[in-house]
């Protein structure tokens, strides 16, 4: 038996998001507790299929996992705690939309033993926000920031939450914010407006994303249409460099494509993907993989409850090396060579001529253990992926 990370999917929102093609579903009113209860008859199956002995991890994503209410959040984790136990300081992270947020939810979180939150403020305009369809507006962004950090950095709990408590995982309270660079109705001056309004709001972790015009959206045909002006994307890739140079500037130090972190604050669960370590994904839409199996669950909420709808696909070795390598190149630390050959019993060698293709450019750099783009190189993460993929495929 093994500790494994766990992603718990909560797939509902008041309203899309205009960008949005994530998979969620619009629910005006609360989440049916038959939701909740699924969620752990799937933990309990899960953990039982895959020998798991306790999560190492847990990430509440969406969809909105805010709209849960305080008796469902109980029962939840407690419910996952009963399948499993949760490591003694584990990372137990929580999304937040900014208009959920109140003194009750993060007590809820808090007591139950949530240390992270993420918060997808996006941006600290009116004007994108509501172009994007976003549920919170600056208001609502600069009210969440006040409670966190009156009632998560500054409270009690978190004064004592150095100190381990017996059944349940709690670390200092964390914070991390989402930011999208990019949005329609954004100016260079309220981009870095309300860039230094995150770098100073407590935050220990920034996502600083690049819009992406995703196909099927309501921002994609608003955007075909002409109904909304984007600003020019060079532009915004001059932002976005400009935009990590500011954050490591202020002890934000870029760990990952698009994530910055204060010293020891990177984000333990998503390292377990970038790293390709096992993970379990519960809920309608969810995905996990272990080893060479990968399963996906229905994203049809009436299937998931009745069970059916799952998809497997059994991860071929070229594959596994790949995504191994793929994920593995997004973060700066970069791809472990020891752990390669250890898990698939060959030399790297593969990407060896792309490799040092991109060292003689100054793009990557390689240390006895690890391969890795440096900061310039990953700004071309995908022409990279490309090259090895071509190789890939030739071999
Ligand atoms: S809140 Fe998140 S998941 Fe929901 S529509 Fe907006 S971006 Fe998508």
């Amino acid at each position: 038996m093994k500790p494994c990370s766990l992603y718990v999917h909560i797939p509902f929102c008041k309203s899309k998001c205009a960008y949005c093609d994530f998979f969620s579903v619009v629910c005006k009113n609360n989440i049916d507790d038959a939701y909740i209860q699924k969620l752990l008859d799937e933990a309990e199956k899960r953990a039982v299929q895959f020998d798991v002995s306790a999560w190492n991890t847990v990430y509440f994503g969406g969809g909105t996992p805010s709209l849960l209410t305080a008796a469902q959040i109980k029962a939840l984790i407690s419910g996952l705690k009963a399948v499993r136990p949760i490591a003694e300081n584990a990372e137990i992270t929580f999304e937040c939309n900014p208009d959920d947020i109140t003194i009750e939810l993060l007590h809820a979180l808090s007591e139950n033993g949530v240390n992270r939150l993420s918060v997808g403020l996006q941006s600290m305009q009116n004007e994108p926000l509501a172009i994007v369809n976003r549920r919170a507006g600056r208001a609502e962004n600069l009210r969440a920031i006040e409670l966190i950090s009156k009632y998560w950095l500054d409270s009690p709990e978190n004064d004592r939450a150095d100190v381990s408590l017996a059944d349940s995982a709690h670390t200092k309270h964390r914070f991390s914010v989402d930011l999208i660079c990019g949005l329609p109705g954004e100016t260079c001056e309220s981009f870095f407006d309300g860039l230094d309004e995150v770098i100073h709001c407590g935050a220990d972790h920034v996502s600083l994303y690049s819009l992406t015009l995703e196909e099927d959206t309501p921002l994609y045909n608003a955007v075909d249409s002409g109904r909304v002006e984007l600003p020019e994307i060079e532009e915004t890739d001059s932002w976005w460099i400009k935009a990590r140079d500011i954050l490591e500037e202020n002890g934000f130090e870029q760990y990952e494509v698009s994530n910055f972190a204060k010293k020891g604050c990177q984000s333990r669960h998503n390292m377990t993907y970038w790293k390709m370590q096992p993970y379990i994904g519960i809920g309608a839409g969810a995905t996990g993989t272990a080893g060479s199996l990968r399963y996906t669950n229905s994203r049809s909420i009436k299937d998931w409850l009745n069970g059916s709808g799952e998809e497997q696909e059994v991860l071929t070795p070229d594959i596994q090396k790949f995504e191994f390598l793929m994920m593995g190149f997004r973060t700066l630390e970069g791809a472990d060579i020891s752990e390669f050959e250890r898990r698939f019993n060959e030399k790297i060698d593969v990407i060896e001529p792309v490799f040092s293709k991109w060292c003689k450019k100054g793009l990557a750099k390689r240390t006895k253990n690890l391969l890795a783009l440096n900061k310039e190189g990953l700004l071309l993460l995908n022409c990279f992926l490309k090259e090895i993929m071509d190789f890939f495929e030739k071999e």
